[in-house]
């Protein structure tokens, strides 16, 4: 049998579990307003936005909790990561971005489903974090 992560969301042991909120608002489930979307890709709007752009990026796998698992596991699909990132700074941000991965509840990731957050248009005196 062939596997598809598509937007099912299975652990890395295979189990199924609930969708991530990502997950749920790329399937029309919950409200968001999505940016962007290619075959292995969407983009949304942050709901709390800490920069005038502020979207996150995200596979439609579940598959990777963060960009350390991505990494190793499938380098493509970062780059394709990146790759929208650029696009929306493009259309929002006159191609200047800021990208951020959170790693970990102690880094501040609150959704294991990996996300990069795009950010631009910030002011100069925000230069770490948000
Ligand atoms: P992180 O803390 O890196 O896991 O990022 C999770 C991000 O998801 C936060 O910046 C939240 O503001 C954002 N977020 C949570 N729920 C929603 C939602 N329903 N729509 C859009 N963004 C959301």
């Amino acid at each position: 049998m062939s596997h598809s992560f598509g937007v099912v969301a299975a652990d890395r042991l295979g189990r199924m579990s609930d969708p991530s909120i990502f997950t749920r608002i790329l399937t029309g489930e919950i409200p968001g307003e999505i940016l962007l979307e290619t075959d292995r890709v969407f983009a949304i709007r942050d709901i709390n936005p800490q920069a005038p752009l502020h979207a996150l990026v995200i596979p439609k796998s579940e598959q990777y909790r963060d960009v350390t698992e991505l990494a190793a596991g499938d380098p493509e699909l970062l780059a394709d990561m990146v790759a929208a990132a650029k696009e929306l700074a493009d259309a929002y941000a006159g191609g200047e971005y800021r990208l951020i991965f959170n790693n970990g509840a102690r880094a501040g990731q609150t959704v294991f489903h990996v996300h990069a957050h795009v950010l631009g248009d910030i002011e100069e005196s925000k230069l770490v974090g948000f």
